[in-house]
């Protein structure tokens, strides 16, 4: 996942070399514009070195037939995206032109703005075109690195002093793919929660330990599953105590804003939120799935009780349906419809009673796991969006549409992907639910959340 603090972008105004130079950096001799496009064809995008992104932001508002006043539109809205994107700013100009007019808009555009800027004099092809840099001083930038892109001059001065700039890279975020997977039981009173705990604490595939340091109130527990295929899966199931001391509470309010399901919930990587067959979906369900999404956490619905679904179909089929099967399946999808806002999670039917299908709940959510460590591919991503807004284009707001320049993973848990766009307001909710949606299905990351970060003006 690329950090987003480690981003370096080029800006200037058209033919000074900025293309040049982005693929003297990149080491790539070719345009690249088509490895890795941005969602538009106005930003070019690539990881340098796997440690930074580096941005040609030349593209961003140029059109066919270009009027010096367009360009110098053009030319600040460059300035702004990179101000808004970037880490390190590379103002490119050209030591044949000398400074002019639109440099200098730039310039001042640049000074205001408090982070690094480096500001490099390009075409220096020989030793005696570098007192011709001299000149640049003026823009108030700080000393010109002096570089040839054509040639391969002070390139490796130049890259010395965006590493500089940049600072080291941080250490490992990384998530620890051998961690445990949070997991904890949510839902109304009486669906069979602690029911389904003791199941699973009953399992013999499970080996369960306490978790030390955990106090009377909220105890967790740790659980080694073994999966038939001999791979050892590994849980820690929070509030067991919640589910072992079974208070009555008679509100539901009460017990929805309850401490409990709220430290509950913030401690786990995966919720399985239990529902009553027999009931269907209530809205104490629904706003409990909509506490759940807030909290950005991945969630699996447990449709509980299902004995009894087969118990009455066993006496008395219900009329319409060939079979159980064709039951289930209706079921399903109804209960799909009515939690409509939620990321596409999977659905299971078991049956804390009997035992039935409780230990896939563990299967299921370690397959999660690793959709909660997903990394998107940033051209992947840019790629799936490009085709999401050429499919279905947003609406006009004011006089344009909404666009995103380039998009990018920022986190996990819950996943979070940063839209570098043209104004924050063009996007509208409905919109915003279509993206989401297309995502979730693209990547299949059915359960897990999704957090739009909007960068643009405001
Ligand atoms: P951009 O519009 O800023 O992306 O500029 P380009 O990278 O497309 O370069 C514009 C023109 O300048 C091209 O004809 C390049 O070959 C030329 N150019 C780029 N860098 C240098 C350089 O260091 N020296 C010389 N002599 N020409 C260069
Ligand atoms: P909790 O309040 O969500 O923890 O629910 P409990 O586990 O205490 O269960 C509430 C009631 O539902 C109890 O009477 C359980 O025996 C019953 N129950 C729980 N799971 C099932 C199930 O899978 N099938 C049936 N028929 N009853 C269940």
């Amino acid at each position: 996942m690329i950090d987003p603090s480690r981003t370096v972008a080029l800006v200037g105004r058209p033919n000074v070399g900025k293309s040049r130079l982005f693929n003297r950096l990149c080491g790539k001799r070719m345009s690249i514009v088509h490895d890795m496009p941005g969602v538009t064809r106005d930003l070019i995008s690539t990881e340098v070195r796997d440690d930074y992104v580096l941005l040609d932001t030349g593209g961003i508002g140029m059109e066919i037939e270009m009027t010096s006043k367009k360009i110098s539109v053009a030319a600040e809205e460059q300035v702004e995206f990179a101000i808004q994107a970037a880490s390190v700013i590379l103002f490119v100009v050209d030591v044949r032109e000398g400074i002019t007019t639109l440099d200098e808009i730039v310039a001042q555009k640049l000074r205001r703005y408090g982070k690094h800027v480096l500001l490099v004099t390009n075409k220096v092809d020989l030793e005696e075109n570098e007192e011709a840099a001299d000149e640049f001083i003026s823009l108030g930038l700080g000393e010109p690195l002096r570089v040839s892109a054509e040639h391969g001059r002070g390139i490796a001065e130049l890259e010395t002093a965006i590493d500089e700039k940049l600072g080291p890279k941080p250490e490992g975020s990384e998530a620890d793919q051998s961690q445990r997977i949070r997991i904890s039981l949510l839902g109304r009173p009486n669906v069979g929660k602690s029911s389904i705990g003791n199941r699973l604490l009953n399992s013999t595939r499970l080996i369960v330990s306490d978790v030390p340091g955990t106090t009377r109130d909220s105890v967790e527990l740790d659980l080694d599953y073994k999966h038939k295929d001999g791979e050892l899966l590994k849980f820690r199931l929070a509030d067991t105590a919640g589910l072992r001391m079974k208070r009555k509470v008679d509100s539901p309010v009460e017990y929805f804003s309850s401490v409990r399901t709220q430290a509950a919930m913030e401690r786990s990587d995966v919720v399985f939120l239990v529902i009553d067959a027999v009931d269907g979906v209530t809205k104490q369900d629904q706003a409990l799935a909509g506490e759940i999404l807030d909290a950005g956490r991945a969630l699996i619905i447990v449709v509980n009780k299902w004995d009894l679904i087969i118990d009455r179909w066993t006496h008395d089929p219900i009329e319409g349906f060939k079979n159980l099967k064709h039951f289930l399946k209706s079921y399903e999808e109804s209960l799909r419809k009515e939690m409509f806002f939620l990321p596409n999670p999977p659905v299971l039917f078991v049956s804390a009673r009997t035992g039935f299908e409780i230990e896939s709940m563990l299967n299921v959510a370690a397959a999660m796991q690793a959709t909660l460590d997903m990394k998107l591919p940033t051209g992947k991503l840019n790629n799936v969006i490009q085709n999401l807004f050429e499919a279905r284009a947003p609406k006009i707001i004011g006089t344009k549409r909404f666009k995103v320049f380039y998009a990018v993973q920022t986190g996990s848990r819950p996943l979070r992907i940063r839209f570098f766009c043209n104004r924050i307001e063009r996007l509208d909710p409905g919109y915003r639910r279509y993206l989401e949606k297309a995502i979730i299905h693209e990547f299949r990351l059915n359960g897990c959340p999704v957090r739009f970060d909007l960068v643009g003006k405001e």
